[in-house]
């Protein structure tokens, strides 16, 4: 019999709300989750791992979209942002879901793409709250104040498309609710085959 094609979650929400950190988390939680990594043209944060991200020049970037290799890519605050097309024949993804840690334009391309991917935004317990996060993971006033604004803009696009929203309030539990989203997922996919 041939292995099922994995289930896309993606994970979006607007920037500080905590998705890097809960991405992270299920992936070590949940080892038949795959996270993809996306390239970037911006630069890379200070403290930020060097494998946050593939941190691309604008015009490597540029290639790769004219060669077709991107999945979804969009252009965020100045940059570039794209989930490289995955590998769905390499051992690595074998038996394993994937998920992307993307923003609103780029979510409602894979879902366009994939009508069974599954959306779940993220929101932050409130906009104070949002912007106290920015301002501790060390990110300048101007940034935090175009990361609010965007955040205000991507908000009711991300509420619409979305299949699932959840609050992340504590961290935790916020990660027992998409685990628990996800398993419902696959219960689901497994009966119907
Ligand atoms: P995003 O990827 O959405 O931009 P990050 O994962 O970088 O957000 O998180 C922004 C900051 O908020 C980080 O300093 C992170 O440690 C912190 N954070 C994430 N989730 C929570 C939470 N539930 N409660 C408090 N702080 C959080
Ligand atoms: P940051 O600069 O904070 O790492 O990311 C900015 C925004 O881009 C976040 O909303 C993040 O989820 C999103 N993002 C990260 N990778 C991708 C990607 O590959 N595609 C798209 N469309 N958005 C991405």
């Amino acid at each position: 019999m041939e292995a099922s094609s994995p289930t896309i979650f993606i994970v979006s929400g607007p920037g500080g709300v905590g998705k890097g950190t809960i991405v992270k988390s299920l992936v070590r939680r949940d080892p038949s989750i795959w996270l993809s990594r996306s390239w970037t043209t911006r630069a890379q944060r200070p403290g930020e791992s060097p494998d946050a991200y593939v941190f691309a020049t604008r015009s490597a970037f540029e290639r790769r979209i004219a060669e077709g290799g991107f999945l979804e890519w969009t252009q965020f605050l100045g940059n570039y942002y794209g989930t490289p097309v995955p590998d769905l024949t390499s051992s690595e993804l074998s038996g394993r879901d994937v998920v992307l840690e993307i923003e609103v334009d780029g979510a409602r391309q894979v879902k366009a793409l994939h009508p069974g991917a599954v959306l779940i935004f993220v929101l932050p317990p409130s906009r104070e709250e949002q912007e106290r996060r920015l301002r501790g993971r060390g990110d300048p006033d101007d940034k935090v104040e175009q990361r609010v604004r965007k955040a205000e803009e991507e908000e009711p696009i991300g509420r619409a498309l979305a299949d699932h929203i959840v609050v992340n309030d504590e961290l935790d539990r916020t990660v027992d609710e998409m685990l628990d989203i996800i398993a419902a997922h696959r219960a689901r996919t497994a009966a119907s085959q």
